[in-house]
């Protein structure tokens, strides 16, 4: 389905911007705000004073972006955190990869998308001396897909994507997000990549920054997950059995990420 997007250019003084994400030294963000415009997107609280319209419906494009991409930096570079990197207008725009064919290989790169554009890019990211992509699953389909986030590309062309990145050489994680209780299948996308990638991260939903009209859409049609979400007995119980299930799994994660003060990260 394409939805109209409102383009909005502009030049950066600066395309690595440190970062205080755990793990992160850099971001690069050539895009600014994302068409997929996944309702629960945290991204559209970070970019929440751009005054372009609804989180959805506009794109920010930093067009120096491959000239600013020369540089050498050291430390993680993770692409993107406030955009997707191959959301629908870059298949015919190309930034993304401009920036990659511009940006210094010794960077050591971790992209992370949801759609399997990214496979078209296999060439450049294999010149990488230190790269690794990641594709975002959740299992979301049918009525959960159509609330949360309708316009993503499915699990299965995300799937096939890893498989085809992994057959290329290249190094790939899975990124299970957002883990929301009762709806996303965490068992199932282990399953669905087992051999396919050489880690998982995994990320409980951050319900507050996930913003008000997201909890409204969970609390009105899945009000148990809410419910999980938002007691804090009932959570640590959902984290515990989460946790038990994941070390069965017998893979390699450093642990889950649950968005709560004072445990916000939980080593496994
Ligand atoms: S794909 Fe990522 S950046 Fe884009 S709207 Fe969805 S969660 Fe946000």
């Amino acid at each position: 389905m394409d939805v109209a997007v409102r383009i909005v250019k502009r030049r950066a003084r600066e395309l690595y911007i440190k970062s205080r994400i755990p793990g992160v030294d850099y971001a690069v963000n050539q895009y600014a705000g994302c068409q997929f415009g996944c309702r629960y997107c945290y991204a559209k609280f970070l970019c929440r004073w751009k005054d372009y319209g609804p989180w959805g419906s506009w794109v920010e494009v930093k067009e120096n972006a491959p000239e600013l991409a020369r540089k050498h930096v050291k430390g993680t570079v993770v692409m993107s955190t406030v955009s997707d990197p191959y959301q629908p207008l870059e298949a015919e725009m190309k930034h993304t990869r401009r920036v990659l064919r511009f940006m210094d290989k010794r960077n050591r790169l971790s992209i992370l998308t949801k759609s399997p554009l990214v496979t078209r890019d296999a060439d450049i990211l294999r010149e990488f001396r230190d790269a690794e992509v990641g594709l975002t699953l959740n299992t979301f389909s049918g009525k959960e897909k159509r609330l949360f986030e309708p316009l993503t590309p499915i699990q299965r062309a995300r799937v096939n994507a890893l498989k085809e990145l992994h057959e290329a050489g290249l190094r790939t994680y899975a990124f299970i997000s957002p883990i929301i209780p009762g709806i996303t299948d965490v068992e199932a996308v282990v399953e669905e990549t087992k051999g396919l990638v050489e880690r998982y991260f995994f990320e409980v939903l951050n319900l507050r920054a996930s913003g008000r009209e997201f909890q409204r859409i969970l609390r009105e049609n899945y009000s148990e997950s809410y419910e999980i979400l938002t007691d804090e007995e009932k959570f640590g119980r959902f984290i515990e059995g989460l946790k038990e299930e994941i070390k069965k799994m017998g893979i390699i994660t450093e642990g889950i990420e649950v968005h709560r003060k004072g445990w916000d990260f939980i080593p496994l």
